[in-house]
């Protein structure tokens, strides 16, 4: 039986859901097993996507999307999720695109937006993190000097997922140094790198061996040419289009979250149901049924929370605390979920073609990028309960 959700009942919702789950038939998780063993890269699921028009959904109409708002373009990496597969592909190339539309040149929208909404282009890569800078964006020591008709890069971005099969990627640089702004947030740049260009001419990828398969990199800039015209809105305001996509990409998150989250206790309940170790089935026993049922319970609030910011954000509203709040429960929810399927499987949930350790490893990230679990109790507590800045 599937699992009751906080979704509401709505017809292009749901549409979207069965769509999804039709299309997830075909990358069962044997699919995702076997990627995750080779690390590699999902083309047959991410071509499907493409052809099915659901990696364009957040593109406007004009530039050959679909043009939906972030509750649908959630569902859509929710179900992903919820059916074994891990949607963090399928997110990049539907959501990176987002700096570009909300800031971006009319002739960039033009030139970039209808081939990566067509799957022509990829733009997967995201080069924000630096090693020395971590959670403290503002701390980026990547510069970009501005000489004729070109900036001059150099530095290094570390954790820049899906680098080595991107054609494109946004890249945050540091154009005015720290010492010389008027205010501490500017003096950043947001870029858009041709990496089929920059590649050996000025940038060198290096790919980094994770628990999950992350398809993540360090990046090296030494001396890499990029094109005034590749310059994303005003040269210093980068930070500020950084973070103006933050909300929207915490309610994405949170739903792969909950997708996980439910998959997790579907598996969990399934499994309960029909082991019997002591004549009944494990399930039968309250230490085994409780910690399923609350983990239920705190997935469906989460759930809530998530639509919740979702509804706000399409409404046009600011969605700061809510966006955040929906991330962090989502997030804490799909990892309690984790474990109790972990402990619910026994031995089991230990082999690997069960996927309950897959899963598990893959849904601890969220609780760490892209943003850390600590980074958002620090914001609700700053600028929500406005409580004393810690740093
Ligand atoms: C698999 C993977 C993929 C990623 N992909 C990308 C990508 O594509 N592009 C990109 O730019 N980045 C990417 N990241 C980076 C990710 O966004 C960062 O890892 C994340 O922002 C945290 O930064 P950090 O790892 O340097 O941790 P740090 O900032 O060093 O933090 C370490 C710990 O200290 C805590 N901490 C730090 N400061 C405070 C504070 N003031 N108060 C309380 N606690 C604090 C944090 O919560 C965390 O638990 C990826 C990371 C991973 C692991």
């Amino acid at each position: 039986m599937t699992l009751p959700t906080s979704s509401p009942s709505d017809p292009l919702l749901n549409a979207l859901r069965q769509g999804v789950r039709q299309l997830m038939r075909d990358f069962p998780a044997a699919y995702w097993r076997e990627l995750d063993e080779a690390q590699a890269y999902p083309t047959e699921f991410m071509r499907a996507m493409t052809e099915a028009g659901y990696l364009a959904a957040l593109i406007p109409e004009v530039y050959g999307g679909g043009g939906v708002g972030i509750t649908e373009a959630s569902v859509i990496l929710e179900e992903v999720n919820r059916a074994g597969g891990n949607a963090a592909v399928g997110h990049a190339q539907m959501y990176t695109m987002g700096v570009l539309l909300r800031h971006g040149s009319e002739a960039q929208k033009q030139t970039y937006l209808p081939p990566i909404a067509r799957g022509e282009l990829r733009l997967q890569a995201f080069g924000v993190t630096e090693p020395d800078a971590g959670s403290n964006t503002l701390n980026i020591r990547t510069t970009a000097v501005r000489q004729g008709d070109h900036y001059l890069i150099n530095g290094q971005k570390v954790w820049t997922s899906r680098a080595q099969y991107s054609d494109l990627m946004i890249l945050l640089a540091r154009t005015t140094p720290k010492n010389q702004v008027k205010k501490r947030t500017e003096g950043l740049s947001v870029f858009l790198v041709d990496m089929r260009e920059a590649l050996g001419r000025g940038m060198t990828i290096e790919p980094i061996p994770t628990m999950i398969n992350h398809h993540t990199t360090q990046v090296y800039f030494d001396n890499l040419k990029v094109p005034t015209e590749n310059l994303i809105g005003e040269e210093g305001q980068g930070f500020r289009y950084i973070l103006s996509g933050l909300n929207a990409e915490r309610i994405l998150i949170a739903a792969e979250c909950i997708g996980d989250g439910y998959w997790f206790i579907e598996k969990a309940r399934d499994y309960a149901n029909q082991r019997v170790v002591f004549d009944v089935p494990i399930g039968a026993h309250q230490g085994i049924q409780f910690p399923i049922a609350q983990a239920y319970a705190q997935l469906r609030a989460a759930d809530l929370m998530r639509f919740d910011a979702a509804r706000r954000y399409d409404a046009g509203e600011k969605v700061g605390p809510e966006a955040n709040m929906a991330k962090y429960l989502a997030a804490e929810a799909s990892w309690q979920a984790a474990n109790v399927a972990m402990q619910t499987f026994g031995g089991f949930g230990f082999a690997r073609e069960y996927d309950v350790e897959r899963k598990f490893r893959e849904t601890k990230l969220y609780q760490i990028a892209p943003i850390s679990t600590n980074l958002i109790l620090a914001y609700l507590g700053q600028h929500v309960l406005k409580m004393p800045r810690s740093y």
